[in-house]
């Protein structure tokens, strides 16, 4: 077994048990594997083993690695997103989720009019109020959601959120809870244009405590693949 096949495993058994914790199952659950800084001969053996999202936070890295890629997955873009830059990926991702202003959402819905297509958005929280971190601040959110379900060619399909940085991931289970309201709360309250359904928070520090309090998609990166270098 190599290395990604041994991680996925665990990352796989993980996911279950943490499900199984809340009273959901494997299946709720969608992994993105992200991808940045690591090389297309690696991302591709991932792919192949069934890990059919991946992430990337840099549109010049993604757009390298584009033609690299096999077994055609679902590209995300998780990092910051500069509206001139907008225009590299808008073809190529299947839902930008760091949308982390309206100024954003307007510049990407002003694009997919003019391309004439349609794209899913998360709007990113900073649910920290991190001075370093981007996203709305969590009391600006519903306003927010309800100022993209305006605009006729994105759909808001949920929130995302990079919690603080804890050493011990339990640290995190209050913010994950607020955001988990915070995703019901939005719902309930703002006209949609379509399900508001994915709760995209946890990455390899914190997924397991972030599933347990709502997540339905986690981002990990180095658990799969191992330290950044
Ligand atoms: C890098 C990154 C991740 C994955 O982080 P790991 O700790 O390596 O799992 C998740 N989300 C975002 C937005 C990232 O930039």
């Amino acid at each position: 077994m190599t290395d990604i096949e041994a991680n996925l495993r665990e990352i796989k058994e993980n996911i279950s048990e943490a499900a199984d914790k809340r009273g959901a199952k494997y299946t709720d659950i969608t992994l993105v594997g992200v991808t940045k800084t690591i090389d297309a001969e690696r991302i591709n053996p991932l792919v192949e083993l069934g890990v059919k999202n991946i992430g990337e936070n840099r549109v010049q890295e993604l757009t390298a690695k584009y033609p690299l890629i096999e077994g055609n997955p679902n590209w995300h873009m998780i990092g910051s997103l500069q509206k001139n830059k907008i225009k590299y990926i808008i073809d190529k991702v299947c839902l930008i989720q760091s949308v982390d202003t309206i100024e954003l959402a307007e510049a990407i819905n002003k694009l997919c009019v003019k391309n004439n297509v349609i794209m899913d958005i998360l709007l990113e929280v900073n649910i920290g109020n991190e001075l370093s971190k981007h996203g709305f601040s969590p009391d600006k959110v519903i306003e927010g959601a309800q100022r993209c379900c305006e605009f006729s060619n994105i759909r808001l399909k949920g929130l995302m959120t990079v919690a603080p940085f804890a050493e011990i991931s339990e640290r995190n289970r209050d913010c994950f809870k607020k955001m988990y309201h915070l995703f019901i709360d939005t719902g309930e309250k703002v006209i949609h244009n379509s399900p508001m359904d994915i709760l995209s928070m946890g990455m390899t520090g914190d997924y397991k405590v972030a599933i347990e309090e709502g997540a339905n998609m986690i981002r990990v990166g180095t658990g799969l693949f191992g330290e950044r270098v």
